[in-house]
């Protein structure tokens, strides 16, 4: 499958997904090593995932997303998906992500958990969603958002051959710079968008192979 690349335009306040073929594995310290970090020792509220505004969705569309929503908010509150943010090891080796804004894997986590939007701070709890489907075919862009505004734009031409996993993977890559994250390229996979990302995909992976959820 492809994975989901987000080009780094961040002076004009512009995030773009285009196409890239490149896979990205994330890794995590373990509990063998000195500096693993139990994840009962972060105490953290559930998170709820909240479509806000959706549209241009047909009915068969929206059914995928909202499998996405499912499977999203199943992986943010588990243990897993805590360990494996707090526990995240770049790609240097060391305990914290790129671009993190001077924050610990643990303050990350947290922050991601508060579901604080920065531009709808009065939601903790929630990952709001507005989001939009268009059609570029000719394209290479997945989609795009822009700082001014908390819309995500999704191009068809990608979303109509994604697995639900496929979606909630770039749907957390999104949120992540609704919440004040970026990436200077769209190569700096230790940023929190990409690392992030990545988690959501490996899990929503497995877990759609394992239960057979959707
Ligand atoms: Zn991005």
């Amino acid at each position: 499958m492809a994975f989901i690349f987000t080009a780094g335009l961040t002076n004009a306040g512009l995030q773009q997904m285009t196409e890239a073929d490149e896979e990205v594995i994330s890794f995590k310290f373990s509990p063998s090593d000195k500096e693993y970090i139990p994840p009962s020792v972060l105490i953290t509220e559930t998170l709820i995932v909240k479509p806000m505004q959706v549209t241009g969705f047909d009915q068969n569309s929206r059914k995928k997303l909202d499998s996405a929503f499912e499977v999203l908010e199943e992986i943010v509150n588990s243990d897993m998906f805590k360990d494996r943010v707090i526990n995240f090891k770049n790609s240097k080796g060391e305990r914290k992500f790129a671009s993190n804004k001077g924050l610990t894997n643990e303050e990350i986590y947290q922050k991601f958990m508060e579901g604080r939007e920065t531009l709808q701070q009065n939601t903790p709890g929630e990952m709001n969603f507005f989001l939009k489907l268009y059609n570029r075919p000719w394209s290479r862009v997945i989609g795009y958002t822009t700082g001014d505004t908390n819309v995500i734009n999704i191009n068809w031409k990608y979303f109509k051959n994604y697995k639900p996993g496929d979606v909630a993977s770039n749907l957390a890559h999104e949120w992540i710079h609704k919440i004040g994250f970026d990436h200077v390229s769209a190569k700096e996979y230790d940023s929190v968008p990409y690392a992030i990302g990545y988690i959501v995909q490996d899990m929503a992976d497995m877990l759609l192979k394992q239960n057979q959820l959707h």
